[in-house]
C-alpha cells in the first residue's frame, strides 16, 4: 500500500495521547500504528507489510479480512445487530448447536462470554456451584486471563501484581520434558511423576476443597508445551477419583490452532468444562464462552446460574462463529494445518534447531510451535531470564527487530519465539517466514557459546 505518513502521525498522536495500552508502561512504549490488512499480511501506514506470524494474540486463525466473516458481520448487522441474552436469537442457537456437535463427549451447551478471561472465570463459577467447594488448581506457567479469579490462576509474572486476588487457588507444576521439574528424562517418565506430583498436591491441598482443576489442553504463552502422552489422562482420572471438575482452557488452543476443533481431541480427553475465545471467529468481534457437560449443565436446570453478561451471545460475535464454522468445514482448515505442521513446520523447525547454537528445543503441534533460545544447547541456560525485561530481554528483542526488518512479525515472550501463523497461510509464505525466522536467529546465535 501506498505510504501516508500524514495520517500515521494522527493516529500516533491520538494514541500516544489517549489509549491506555495492556500490560504496559505508558511512556516506554511506541505501539506501531496499523493501515491495512489481508489474509496472514497487515501494513503500515509507511508501506512495510508484514507477514503476521503471531496471528496477533494467536487469535487471527482466518487472517485479516476474510470475505465469509466480514459478510457475515455485514449481514447480521443488517438483519439484527443486537439482541438481550435472555431471548432465543438464531445465530447465537446455531453457533452454540456447531460447538457441541464438534465438542467431545456429553458437552452439549453453550454459555457466551466475551473474552477469555470471563469464560475461565465462569467456569470456575460452575464448578464452585456444583461441587460446593471453592479451591482451584492451576499450572505455574499458565495464562488464564486478567480478571480477579483468572489471574490468580494465572501462572506467570503477570499474576505477581494482582495478588492477593481469589485467595482460593494453589499451583502445581505441569510436565515440561525440556527443562522437567521432575529430573525425568523420557515422555513418558515426566507425564507418570507429573501425575505423583498433582495427585501429591491434591491430597496436600485436601481433595474435600477442591472444586476444580483447570490447565491448558496445550500450554500456550508459557510455552507451547505439549502434554506428554497419558498427562490428560492421568489428570481426568485424578478428576473423577477425588470428585473435582476438569476445565480445559482451549482459549488460544481451540479452533484449529493444532489442527483439532478441541486440543484435547488430540489426545482423547474429555475434560467436564472446555472454555474458548480467539479463535472461534477469529476475534474479528470479541466472543468466549464455556462448553458445558450434560452433568454440570443439568445442576442449573432448577437452580439458577449465578452469572451473567449484557453481550452474552451477542449476534455480530455469533454470526462471525457460524460463517468459521462454515469456512472451516468447506476449506479442510483442520486437514491443512496437520499437514502444514507435519510435512513444512516440524521439519524446517529441526533443520533450524540443527543450524543454530541458540536453539536449544523446538516443539508444538498443527501450527503452533515454540523454538526455545539457550545460551548453550549443554547447559539448557536459558538465553535471557526468565521474565526479562529492559536490557536483560536485548537478545530475543534483537531476534525480533531482525525479523520485523525482514517484514515477520514474531511472537516473543520470555526466551521463545513461537510460530502461530494464521490457519489460512499460504505454503510458501509460510515457509518465507521460516526462512526468515532462521536468518534471524544468527543474532541470537552471537550471544550463545
Ligand atoms: N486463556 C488462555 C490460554 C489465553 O491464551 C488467553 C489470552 O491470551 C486467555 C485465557 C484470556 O483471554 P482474553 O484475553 O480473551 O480474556
Amino acid at each position: 500500500i501506498e505510504p501516508d505518513l500524514e495520517t500515521e502521525a494522527r493516529v500516533r498522536a491520538d494514541d500516544r495521547a489517549h489509549v491506555f495500552h495492556s500490560w504496559s508502561a505508558q511512556a516506554l512504549i511506541d505501539p506501531l500504528p496499523v493501515a491495512a490488512g489481508e489474509g496472514s499480511t497487515f501494513w503500515d501506514y509507511q508501506g512495510n507489510a508484514y507477514l503476521d506470524f503471531s496471528s496477533q494474540l494467536v487469535n487471527l486463525n482466518l487472517g485479516h479480512q476474510h470475505p465469509d466473516l466480514v459478510r457475515a458481520i455485514q449481514d447480521q448487522a443488517g438483519r439484527l445487530a443486537t439482541i438481550q441474552p435472555s431471548m432465543a436469537n438464531d445465530v447465537r442457537g446455531e453457533l452454540a448447536r456447531r460447538i457441541a456437535e464438534v465438542a467431545p463427549g456429553d458437552l452439549n451447551k453453550v454459555f457466551f462470554t466475551n473474552g477469555g478471561a470471563d469464560a475461565n472465570e465462569n467456569a470456575v463459577r460452575m464448578a464452585r456451584a456444583v461441587t460446593g467447594k471453592r479451591k482451584v488448581l492451576s499450572m505455574y506457567r499458565s495464562y488464564h486471563g486478567n480478571t480477579t479469579t483468572a489471574i490468580s490462576l494465572t501462572g506467570d509474572p503477570r499474576r505477581w501484581a494482582n495478588e492477593p486476588g481469589d485467595g482460593s487457588v494453589a499451583h502445581f507444576f505441569g510436565p515440561y520434558p525440556y527443562r522437567s521439574p521432575f529430573h525425568s528424562t523420557t515422555p513418558e517418565e515426566e507425564a507418570q511423576r507429573a501425575l505423583e506430583h498433582l495427585e501429591q498436591v491434591i491430597v496436600l491441598e485436601g481433595a474435600s476443597t477442591i472444586a476444580a482443576i483447570i490447565l491448558e489442553s496445550i500450554v500456550g504463552t508459557n510455552g507451547v508445551l505439549v502434554p506428554p502422552p497419558g498427562y490428560l489422562q492421568g489428570v481426568r482420572e485424578l478428576c473423577d477419583r477425588f470428585g473435582i471438575v476438569f476445565i480445559a482452557d482451549e482459549v488460544m488452543v481451540g479452533f484449529g490452532r493444532v489442527g483439532e476443533w478441541f486440543a484435547v481431541d488430540r489426545f482423547g480427553v474429555t475434560p467436564d468444562l472446555i472454555t474458548f475465545a480467539k479463535g472461534v471467529n477469529s476475534g474479528y468481534v470479541p466472543l468466549g464462552g464455556v462448553v458445558i457437560s450434560d452433568r454440570i449443565a443439568s445442576h442449573f436446570d432448577t437452580v439458577a446460574f449465578p452469572g451473567g453478561l449484557t453481550y452474552s451471545g451477542h449476534p455480530l460475535a455469533c454470526a462471525a462463529g457460524v460463517a468459521t464454522f462454515e469456512v472451516f468445514e468447506r476449506d479442510g482448515i483442520l486437514e491443512r494445518v496437520r499437514d502444514l505442521g507435519t510435512r513444512v513446520v516440524e521439519p524446517r523447525l529441526r533443520e533450524i534447531a540443527a543450524n543454530h547454537a541458540s536453539v536449544g528445543d523446538v516443539r508444538g503441534a498443527g501450527l503452533f510451535w515454540a523454538i526455545e533460545l539457550v545460551k548453550s544447547t549443554e547447559t539448557r541456560e536459558p538465553l535471557v531470564p526468565f521474565n526479562a525485561a529492559g536490557a536483560d530481554a536485548a537478545p530475543v528483542a534483537a531476534v525480533a527487530a531482525a525479523c520485523k526488518k525482514a517484514g515477520v512479525w514474531p511472537f516473543t515472550h520470555f526466551n521463545r519465539l513461537h510460530v502461530a501463523p494464521p490457519l489460512v497461510i499460504a505454503e510458501d509464505e509460510l515457509r518465507h517466514g521460516l526462512d526468515v525466522i532462521d536468518r534471524a536467529l544468527e543474532v541470537a546465535d552471537e550471544y550463545a557459546v
